[in-house]
Order: structure tokens, then C-alpha cells, then sequence
């Protein structure tokens, strides 16, 4: 991605306004550990921190997943946006002025022509829809209906909430009229083909409409509720370039504030109990639409908040939905609370009956999903009988075993043994072994297979890196680290080894930096970064910025890189030498074997010196 018309110096300016350590701070909770800030990684789930920030390089690195960059690059990451997004919204929130695009094309942002249409038309459709239901004879009924089911004025309009008369072609004319293609409207998901080809019908008819954002707040879908007896109930948009049900979480761009705030939010099942939470007072609410929760929607729930409550319906399914959500939360390195609500109950009926201080009551008085888990363990077991009970008890005792602390396995199993009657040792020890049996089977949780920057492995990463890589990567990797930030060095090298780095990326990077010093540059690893527009190579200068600069670097140092370096050709023609004579031997030439023998000889004295 290039910077396209944005000028360098507004660049530069958002990088200086914008500090890495305090805006990585906003997402991820740093730790100050030397010169570095380290704390867990937002792209990819983790137990120990492998997410590491210079605040003197301005640049960040992940060692388990290997994201890194620099503060434009992050927020890129984080949010989704592109490159020129990224720098329009870092600029506005430093009183940058954005004056490199034309305001009045509305489209700035580089998002395809046809989506940014399909939004546009989502928009619009929404506006329409809410002004029926407000202000007309058709949409009397409608707004009767949402009235008798507590909806206030005030909710209808934060939420948006319309109604599509029963008429065929409503929308499809309001669009037309205003010169949107129909065709790219029906792909979109506003409207529907024909069946005979003869054209196109508005999708949703005679339904309140509830408009669906995605998280910068944008209509991109629609759900529809039938007011009569009618089926379906519910008719969501079909997914569309712009709408993903995998990726959307209701309400999340209201949400988000309150969210990051208290790091929490509250999950639900319908869009409809977020609705009515928010008017109970709970802002934090987001759903998902029409499926069950997915990978895609935990990230996103990852980089707002930190713990996620639970609030599903009280009924079978509900209760099965939570059980199944509670691992994907918790890969994403999510804390998960559950709000348990009476059996059959919904949360918008549970707000109905018992009004909305009870419904926070019971949102701020959770239970760990290992309370959870043993509730619902004990719904699929007969505790009148001897054998459902024992079942049970073995069932709830492996849920316990697989806590960390010590202290509340031992609460939770007092209480088993308080509630069978059994004795606390006995439990102590079946749980210690189904522990063992743990042990042995748990894969590495975290995918960051050298988590050095949990203190103890620090020393075991430092021989590892030195004894996976060949002497001249090593060589070459110290080289740019240092010419990164030494612009006498970088010219050094360049005049004795020019680009001819072995490693294809070493290579890309010291030509990059020849340029950026002959451009009249400082020495500013953020910003050389920022000229290498490729994804990969940001991240291999990264990682070798982040490498460990503990190694001593003089003159001499240098020339020993260098020669390291230099002599990788020659080692090469060594080995491939040695590979003839072997063949040679093997062939029974004694002759040409000898020949090659001295040749190597040679070649081995001319490396020494
Ligand atoms: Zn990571």
C-alpha cells in the first residue's frame, strides 16, 4: 500500500504527535521492562506477553505471531483500516489538518467504488424506513406494534428502528430515482430479482427494520421483523460485500466507549436484548446475527474489551450456546463471566418481569465458567440416583482440575465434598491425577513457540537464535540492525559490501536504507519502516530493530561481519567441492578426487586470511 497523495510531512507529524507506547496503550496493558514495554498480543492469543514496544524506536514486535511496525501500522492493524484511513484519523485526533483529499468526493478512503455505493444506499434506506415508520399512516401500525413491546420513542430513533411498507417496489423506486444501479442494489441485499428477470423488488416488505452497522457505525444490512403472524419471523440481509455475519456484532460501534471503558462487554444471543439492555441501562451490549458465534467475532471482541459477560437465554439451547462459546472466548485470550438468567427466560422477558435494576443486579454478579460448567454438568445427570451421582462427581471434579489456582480448586471441591457427602481427600486426590492425565496431553497453548520475554526463557532464545542461523545471517542481521541506526555505518557498508547481503530481505533492506540516507534522511527506524511499503519487510526490519543490541559493535566488529559475509561464496564453492570429490571417490577416480582435495585446500587457506 503506498501513501498515495498524502504528503511525507503529514506522515511524519502523525507519527511524532502519536507516541507507540501510549497508543498500543490504549488497546494493550503494558509493562515496562527495561528499555522495552511488553504485554499480551492483540493480533493472536497468548498466555505469557510476547508483544513488545520501544518507545525509543517507535516501533512494535510480536514474537509469537510476528506482527509489527510502527504507530500508523498498528492502528492499521487494530481498526482495519487502510494505509490513508489509518493517517486520516490518527491526523484528526492530533488536530492535523486533513487536507490531502477532496472532502466533497465522500469517498476518501480507497474502499471500492461499488461498496462505498452499496453503504451510501444502506444509509439512505435506513433514513427511509425510519421516516415511514415516524411520520406516516403506514408505518402507524408498525410503531404501535413496537410501542405495545416497550420500545420508546427515544429507543426507536437511537436505534433506528423503521418499517418497509407492504408495497413491492418502495425502495427499488426510492433508488432508482436517485440514480442507484438496481442490479448492484440486489447484490448489495436491499433488493431481490425478479423471478421472471423482468427487473426488481425491494427484499424486505411489510417488516420493522432494524439497520445493522458495522463497527465505524455505517448501515451495511438490515434485520426485518414481520408484524403479523408470517414466516420468516426474522429476515436478515443475505451477506454481501459489505456484510459479513461472521464479523458482525451488533451495536458494537455505540458500544465500543462503554466497552473499552470498564473493559468488558456483554454478549447476547438476539439483537433485540441488546436493545433492551441499553434502555436497562447496560451500553456495553453487542450480539451476534443470525449465527453462532465465530473466531472472527471473539477478535473483535478481544481488542475492545478484556472480559466478556455471557447473557443467553435461560432455555436449553441458550444455555447449549454458552457452553459453546465459552472456549472460543477464552482462546482469544478472553476472560468469561456468565450471567445466568432463569430457565426460559430471555433477557428482554427477565427486564420485562423484573425490571431493569434487577437485570444490572444480575449482569454485575457473574459466575466463572467452572461455576457455569458444573451446572450445566449437573443438568445432564440424575443426582436421585447412586449412579448419576458418582457420574456427575466425576464429571465436575476434571471441570475443576482444570484450574490454575490451586485456592479455588480447593473451594470448589469443599463444596462438592460438603454437597455428596464425600470425603475432601479422596476428591483431592482424584483430582490431582486427572490433573497428571492434563499435564500430559496439553498441547502448547500459546502459539509462540519462543516466548522469551517471559523472563526465565530469556537466556535459551539468545543461543537458539545464534545456533538456528547460519554465522553470515547473524552477521547480516547485526550489520542492519546497527546500520538502522547509524547512518556512518550504513555507508560504510555500502561502500565495502554494497547489496550484496545472502538473505533475499536483508538484501531489500539495505538497498531501502542506501536510499533512505542518500534522501538526506536522519537515522528513525519508525520512519524508515514507513518507506518500505511491504508488509514483510516491515516486519523483517522490525524484528531485526527488536533483536537483542547487547552484542558489542566497533570497527572491528564490523570488518568481522563483513568478512563473514564476504566469504559465504567461497564456503559455498567449498561445499559444493566437496560434494564432487565424495561422487569421485565413490566413482573410483582417485585423480579428479585429489585435484578437487587441493582445490579445497586452496580455497579454505584463502578464507583464513
Ligand atoms: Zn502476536
Amino acid at each position: 500500500m503506498t501513501s498515495g497523495k498524502i504528503p511525507d510531512a503529514v506522515i511524519d507529524a502523525v507519527r511524532k504527535q502519536h507516541d507507540i507506547a501510549e497508543t498500543v496503550g490504549k488497546y494493550v496493558h503494558l509493562t515496562k521492562r527495561g528499555k522495552y514495554m511488553v504485554g499480551l498480543c492483540p493480533f493472536h492469543s497468548e498466555k505469557t506477553p510476547s508483544f513488545t514496544v520501544t518507545p525509543e524506536m517507535q516501533i512494535y514486535h510480536c514474537y509469537g505471531c510476528g506482527k509489527s511496525g510502527n504507530v500508523i501500522r498498528f492502528v492499521q492493524e487494530m481498526e482495519g483500516y487502510s494505509f490513508p484511513e489509518a493517517v486520516r484519523v490518527l491526523a484528526e485526533s492530533a488536530g492535523i489538518p486533513v487536507t490531502w483529499a477532496s472532502s466533497s468526493q465522500g469517498n476518501s478512503t480507497g474502499q471500492d467504488p461499488n461498496e462505498w455505493k452499496v453503504i451510501e444506499a444502506h444509509e439512505l434506506a435506513a433514513k427511509f424506513y425510519h421516516y415511514l415508520l415516524s411520520n406516516t399512516k403506514q408505518g402507524e401500525r408498525a410503531k404501535h406494534y413496537l410501542r405495545e413491546r416497550g420500545m420508546t420513542d427515544r429507543l426507536i430513533d437511537q436505534f433506528m428502528i423503521g418499517y418497509a411498507p407492504e408495497e413491492w417496489d418502495v425502495l427499488s423506486r426510492f433508488l432508482d430515482g436517485r440514480g442507484y444501479p438496481l442490479e448492484l442494489m440486489a447484490s448489495g441485499g436491499l433488493l431481490s430479482p425478479k423471478s421472471d428477470g423482468s427487473g426488481y423488488v425491494d427484499r424486505f416488505r411489510g417488516r420493522i427494520m432494524f439497520p445493522l452497522w458495522d463497527r465505524d457505525g455505517r448501515a451495511v444490512a438490515f434485520a426485518g421483523r414481520i408484524i403479523d403472524e408470517g414466516q420468516p419471523k426474522y429476515l436478515n440481509s443475505p451477506e454481501s460485500m459489505v456484510f459479513t455475519k461472521s464479523r458482525m456484532l451488533y451495536n458494537l460501534h455505540h458500544a465500543k466507549p462503554f466497552v473499552r471503558k470498564s473493559k468488558s462487554a456483554v454478549l447476547f444471543e438476539g439483537f433485540m436484548d441488546v436493545i433492551k439492555a441499553w434502555n436497562a441501562g447496560v451500553k456495553n451490549g453487542v450480539a451476534t446475527m443470525g449465527t453462532a458465534l465465530t473466531e472472527e467475532h471473539c477478535v473483535s471482541l478481544r481488542r475492545q474489551a478484556e472480559e466478556v459477560i455471557l447473557c443467553y437465554d435461560g432455555d436449553d439451547a441458550g444455555q447449549a450456546a454458552v457452553h459453546k462459546s465459552i472456549p472460543l472466548l477464552q482462546s482469544a485470550g478472553l476472560k468469561v463471566l456468565i450471567a445466568i438468567l432463569p430457565k426460559g427466560k430471555d433477557p428482554d422477558e427477565y427486564i420485562e418481569e423484573y425490571g431493569p435494576e434487577a437485570f444490572s443486579r444480575l449482569l454485575d454478579d457473574p459466575v466463572s465458567t467452572t461455576k457455569f460448567r458444573l451446572i450445566y454438568s449437573r443438568k445432564s445427570h440424575i443426582l436421585l440416583k447412586e449412579e448419576g451421582r458418582k457420574n456427575y462427581l466425576m464429571e465436575a471434579v476434571g471441570i475443576v482440575a482444570e484450574l490454575d489456582s490451586s485456592t479455588e480448586r480447593e473451594l470448589h471441591l469443599k463444596e462438592l465434598s460438603r454437597e455428596f457427602d464425600v470425603s475432601l481427600e479422596a476428591l483431592k486426590q482424584d483430582c490431582h491425577e486427572y490433573r497428571m492425565e492434563l499435564q500430559k496431553k496439553k498441547p502448547q497453548r500459546d502459539n509462540n513457540d519462543n516466548s522469551w520475554n517471559n523472563g526465565r526463557n530469556e537466556k535459551r532464545r539468545v543461543t537458539r537464535a545464534s545456533t538456528l542461523l547460519p554465522a553470515y545471517a547473524t552477521a547480516e542481521r547485526r550489520l542492519l540492525h546497527v546500520m538502522m541506526q547509524n547512518r556512518e555505518v550504513a555507508e560504510d557498508v555500502h561502500a565495502r559490501l554494497g547489496e550484496s547481503f545472502h538473505v533475499e530481505d536483508h538484501a531489500a533492506l539495505a538497498a531501502y536504507l542506501y536510499a533512505y540516507y542518500a534522501g538526506g534522511h536522519e537515522p528513525d527506524p519508525a520512519r524508515f519502516i514507513e518507506t518500505l511499503h511491504d508488509e514483510r519487510l516491515e516486519q523483517a526490519a522490525t524484528a531485526i530493530l527488536m533483536m537483542d543490541g547487547g552484542f558489542p559493535f566497533d570497527e572491528s566488529v564490523m570488518e568481522a561481519f563483513i568478512h563473514e559475509i564476504m566469504k559465504v561464496p567461497k564456503q559455498r564453492e567449498i561445499e559444493r567441492k566437496r560434494e564432487e570429490m565424495v561422487r569421485a571417490e565413490r566413482a573410483g577416480d582417485a585423480l579428479l578426487a585429489a585435484q578437487l582435495g587441493l582445490e579445497i585446500i586452496a580455497l579454505e587457506r584463502q578464507l583464513k586470511n
